[in-house]
């Protein structure tokens, strides 16, 4: 976690409504995008905070995908067709069969927190909380790990060089300000 220097991303600022959260259509296992990300290579990467260019192998041509997670879930947009217009294509297909394999990191768009593969407390359907956005990147950072992904207070305090009554306090905020917990 790069601390203090983090610069929340302002690549959603100019949008309408909400980003796409990623989908998995049904028989997905068994589409053509889903063997495609396991045996095509990718000469893309990262642009900023939340975009990667993907270029398969076997593709003409680079496409500009949002990846990264915000809240409790993942934001996946392409700009391809099929990522328009069906929220699902081989080049979201490819970025999700790494990051659940180790092989790229995905951002928090408002922790700033980077993560390796997707983290215990991320959820396809998180339960809404709309309070969420109210806690501050520290406090947010503390209530997904504790309090949705389980992690004990004491080791995640030691993980991210901090002292145990520093995430208590995070915590308490974070609790008044979301209420109860839901997974
Ligand atoms: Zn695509």
């Amino acid at each position: 976690m790069s601390g203090a220097t983090f610069t929340p991303s302002t690549t959603f600022d100019d949008r309408l409504g909400e980003p796409s959260q990623l989908r998995f259509p049904e028989g997905w296992t068994l589409s053509e995008s889903w063997q495609r990300a396991q045996t095509e290579g990718d000469r893309g990467g990262p642009i900023n905070d939340a975009e990667r260019m993907v270029w398969l192998e076997e593709s003409d041509d680079p496409h500009r995908v949002t990846f990264a997670l915000d809240g409790q879930h993942l934001v996946a947009e392409c700009d391809c067709a099929s990522g328009q217009y069906r929220g699902w294509c081989a080049h979201l297909a490819s970025l999700w069969w790494r990051w659940s394999r180790g092989r790229i990191t995905v951002q928090h768009l408002t922790t700033g927190r980077e993560y390796d593969e997707p983290p215990a407390w991320f959820r396809f359907d998180p339960p809404p909380r709309p309070r969420l956005t109210d806690l501050t990147p520290a406090e947010l950072d503390a209530y997904l790990h504790c309090d949705v992904g389980d992690e004990g207070v004491r080791p995640f305090a030691r993980r991210t060089d901090r002292a145990f009554g520093t995430i208590g306090n995070l915590l308490n905020a974070a609790r008044e300000k979301v209420g109860g917990v839901q997974r």
